[in-house]
This record gives C-alpha cells, structure tokens and sequence, in this order.
C-alpha cells in the first residue's frame, strides 16, 4: 500500500529520509508547516501513500480524503484557527500551480485570505 516513489520530495518526507516537523500524524497521514509559508498558519497535510494528485484519486484510495480532512480539523484546531476560519486548497496540475507530485493539501489561516485566489 505504502508505494513510495523515487524523488519525491514527500515520499522522502514520509520515510523520514528528508527532514520535517510533524505536528500531526497518524497511520494514513503527516502534517507539516509549508517550508515557504503563504499565511501565519500553512500546515501541508498528505497522505503517507504516493498518489500524484486529487486528479488521480480513484475508487479504491479516495478514502484517503477523508483521512486528510479528519486531519485538516485536528490540525485547524491545534493553531487555533478553527473559530477565525482556514482555507484548504488542493492544487491540481500546472495551471494550478501544482509544484509538488504526491496529493497534499494546503490549510492556511491566521490571516483574512482574498478570494477568488490569484
Ligand atoms: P503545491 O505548489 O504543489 O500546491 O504545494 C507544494 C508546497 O510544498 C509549496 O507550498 C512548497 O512551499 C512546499 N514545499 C516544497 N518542498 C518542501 C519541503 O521540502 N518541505 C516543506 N516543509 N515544504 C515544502
Ligand atoms: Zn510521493
């Protein structure tokens, strides 16, 4: 289940073979600050298991979202943004702005955001 994919930055992050901080983790997924923060609060949450974005998701593995969204409010919770609000955002493919090929989501917060989004 665990398929991890070479040179991929969060494989590695997964197995502990590049350095992160987890602040939250369980048997499905890790959460990290973003390396290069977008708001006061940007926790990346993905999924220990390699799928390259939400776009690839299919019937057996989508549970993972559930997994991932569990997580986003434990996480809200622990920075103390749950009553001022957060965004989550999945960027898929290049228009997007997807930079990173292993599915992650974004929860941003401790600021008003913009919307719509650049
Ligand atoms: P994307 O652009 O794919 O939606 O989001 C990828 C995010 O991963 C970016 O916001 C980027 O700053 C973050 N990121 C890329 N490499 C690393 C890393 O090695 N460590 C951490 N903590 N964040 C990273
Ligand atoms: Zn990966």
């Amino acid at each position: 289940m665990n398929n991890t994919v070479s040179n991929c930055i969060f494989c590695k992050i997964v197995s502990g073979e590049m350095p992160a901080t987890p602040i939250y983790e369980d048997a499905q997924v890790i959460a990290f600050r973003d390396i290069n923060p977008a708001a006061p609060v940007h926790v990346l949450i993905v999924p220990r298991q390699h799928v390259d974005s939400a776009h690839a998701l299919d019937a057996e593995n989508v549970s993972l979202m559930t997994h991932i969204i569990l997580a986003a409010q434990k996480v809200a919770i622990d920075e103390k943004v749950e009553a001022s609000g957060y965004r989550l955002v999945m960027n898929n493919g290049a228009d997007a702005g997807q930079s990173v090929n292993h599915l992650h989501m974004h929860l941003l917060g401790g600021r008003k955001l913009s919307w719509p989004p650049g």
